[in-house]
């Protein structure tokens, strides 16, 4: 995984609607304006921030059936390091498996191999 660059990500509030050039849609995707000539952009010119990322780093565009999945669950998070390609399917699993990792204060997922041993219901 790569690190060392774009480190200032990690100082940015996790809380902000909008991010330089994009801001974040309802569904919790980063969306950018990119222009209706873009080929990534829908018809009303923006496109999924993910999306560019996973192009631009030399992927071809998910076939139908297949999605971009954020690995931290950071929807926002768009590093490379951080998508990921997943069936559909997989992907609706993986994130009901998440709802059960989610820390119920701040949203952010738990580690996966975080041990519920509390068990308080
Ligand atoms: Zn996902």
């Amino acid at each position: 995984m790569p690190r060392g660059h774009h480190n200032n990500h990690l100082k940015a509030s996790r809380q902000q609607r909008w991010k330089p050039g994009g801001s974040v849609a309802s569904n919790g995707y980063v969306k950018l304006r990119l222009g209706k000539d873009h080929p990534l952009a829908d018809p009303n010119g923006y496109a999924y921030e993910h999306l560019v990322v996973w192009v631009a780093a030399g992927h071809q565009r998910p076939p139908p059936g297949l999605v971009i999945h954020h690995m931290n669950g950071d929807k926002t998070d768009n590093r490379i390091g951080n998508l990921m390609l997943m069936t559909r399917a997989e992907h609706n699993a993986d994130h009901l498996a998440e709802d059960d990792r989610r820390c119920p204060r701040t949203g952010r997922l738990l580690p996966r191999n975080n041990s519920r041993s509390g068990g308080a219901s």
